[in-house]
């Protein structure tokens, strides 16, 4: 009998440690022990599984005291197993970034070895050219999961062309978007996955040096990767003569960023990580050509690299059979705020945001009546409720205003204000401005107190046309992505709401 306890952040966070510290103590029932990252539904946690004899009995929302009986009656106790149907949402999803994540204890590379980790890059330096691994990325059809979707494989032949006497690899693992939690997730449950996404591409840009940019306010991400970079060093799958083949070279550490959510624009990434502060650079040059050090750099975030192993030992084509023809593969998401089944989700491109609401999510807590969706966070913008059946890809995500962004997918129900709902996301964009653009430094503070003034009953006639002059003027005037994309939420409040905007300043509710 295997016991699997769900050991991510989520679980912590819901007392995971508890039930551990009550298995520990448990020494007259004979179990094995192991952790694993966060299963996907965070809504229940703790979680703790028992596998016997191929089959899986799933329990939730476990308490110290349940551990025991648990063990003792695994089979009948009832009051904890969670049904298939309930735990129907996360079966059904196709997991490609996922697959490990759950499954395989992230603290052991013999788990990840065991499900032929590290067999992709192995195949790479054995018998791919750098343009075949390249040309398999581009038939995978895969877009950067950070937000911006450019092409993965373009990034990758450009700084593969790129002259220089090194190059690097860079992992954006500095996720900061309120409710988002996509690439924490990663990096607790499926360390080596990510390593080896960055090993193979370093192999097809000609990189020997890989670094990732994580930030300090995930601890426990940190601690895994790091334990994952020793144990992979020590198991020659990092270092000189990778698989005791000749001038096969990658190493890989971590640099822990301070947390300023500007750091995620990639030149400013590159600026933090040269000891500068993190201020966006202009461009071009792009990082391809000149990036860490002045030198050919590419930069992708952790759900683009996790992705990178299976489409290797899968197939591109494989890849793109999920999805639709602008927006292949799968898309993991943060589902949070008034649906009944929070937590990380992996979904093909091209679902509706019903599908993923109310199929995968189950739909409204409480079943109230849904209001809106927040995607992209705070450079995203609400997608509401008449627009339910859009189909969750670039294009069309972007029609509505708001964008698919890195992943995270705030749930309003009808008591949300939606000015509100604006404020608090250009407080943070407000708060997260570098400063270098006049814009985007004075533009969000004042566009801040006409929201504020708004929400506390004292706007004025005319703010809503103010605060749209000041929206198109950030966006044209800003440098890079933050201010570029803060106004968003913003737009698209008044775009859909604009009645409840009326109603604070002409009704003073
Ligand atoms: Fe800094 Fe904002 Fe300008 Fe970006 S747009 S460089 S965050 S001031």
């Amino acid at each position: 009998m295997k016991v699997l306890v769900g050991a991510g952040s989520c679980g912590f966070a819901a007392g995971a440690h508890k039930v551990m510290d009550e298995l520990e103590q448990i020494k007259d029932i004979q179990f094995e022990y192991e952790i694993t990252g966060c299963i996907g539904m965070c809504h229940l946690e703790p979680i703790m599984e028992i596998h016997d004899n191929g089959e899986m009995y799933r329990f939730v929302k476990v308490m110290p005291e349940d551990v025991r009986p648990i063990l003792e009656d695994y089979k009948n106790f009832a009051d904890k197993m969670i049904s298939e149907i309930d735990s129907e949402g996360l079966e059904k999803q196709p997991r490609v970034v996922l697959r490990n994540c759950g499954v395989i204890n992230p603290e052991s590379i013999d788990d990840y070895i065991n499900i032929g980790g590290y067999e992709a890059i192995k195949n790479c330096y054995e018998s791919k050219s750098q343009d075949a691994v390249i040309d398999e990325i581009k038939k995978s059809g895969l877009r950067g999961r950070g937000g911006a979707g450019f092409p993965t494989w373009f990034k990758w032949d450009a700084a593969k062309k790129s002259a220089g006497q090194k190059k690097y690899v860079v992992c954006n693992a500095d996720e900061g978007d309120p409710g988002a939690f996509m690439d924490r997730s990663v990096l607790e449950g499926d360390p080596h996955n990510l390593i080896e996404g960055m090993m193979i591409c370093g192999f097809a840009i000609g990189a020997d040096e890989g670094i990732v940019y994580v930030r300090a306010e995930y601890p426990l991400a940190i601690l895994r990767l790091q334990k994952a970079i020793e144990d992979a060093t020590e198991r020659g799958f990092l270092g000189e003569n990778i698989f005791g083949i000749p001038g096969r070279n990658f190493s890989l550490r971590i640099k822990a960023g301070a947390g300023a959510f500007v750091c995620g624009e990639e030149t400013a990434l590159i600026a933090s990580l040269e000891g500068e502060r993190g201020m966006p650079r202009l461009k071009p040059p792009f990082p391809a050509q000149k990036g860490y050090w002045q030198l050919p750099t590419n930069i992708n975030n952790v759900e683009t690299f996790a992705n990178v192993p299976w489409i290797i030992k899968n197939g591109g084509e494989a890849f793109a059979k999920y999805g639709i023809e602008t927006s292949r593969g799968t898309k993991v998401f943060a589902l949070t705020g008034k649906v009944k089944k929070g937590g990380l989700v992996e979904v093909p491109m091209g679902i509706s945001l019903k599908e993923i609401i109310y199929g995968v999510g189950g739909g409204i807590v409480g079943d109230r009546p849904f209001k809106a969706v927040q995607l992209g966070g705070p450079s995203g913008g609400c997608v509401p409720a008449e627009l339910i059946d859009t189909k969750v890809d670039y294009e069309s995500i972007t029609k509505t205003g708001a964008i698919v962004g890195s992943g995270g997918m705030v749930v309003m129900d009808d008591t949300t204000c939606m000015v509100d709902m604006a404020r608090f996301f250009l407080d943070f964009t407000c708060k997260e401005s570098c400063g270098k653009c006049t814009y985007c430094r004075l533009g969000t503070k004042r566009m801040l107190e006409i929201l504020e003034r708004i929400t506390a009953g004292e706007g004025r006639e005319g703010d809503i046309e103010l605060l749209e002059e000041l929206s198109y003027k950030v966006k044209d005037g800003s440098l890079c992505g933050l201010g570029q994309t803060a106004p968003n939420p913003v737009l698209t409040t008044i775009k859909y709401f604009r009645n409840e905007y009326e109603d604070h300043i002409y009704n003073k509710t």
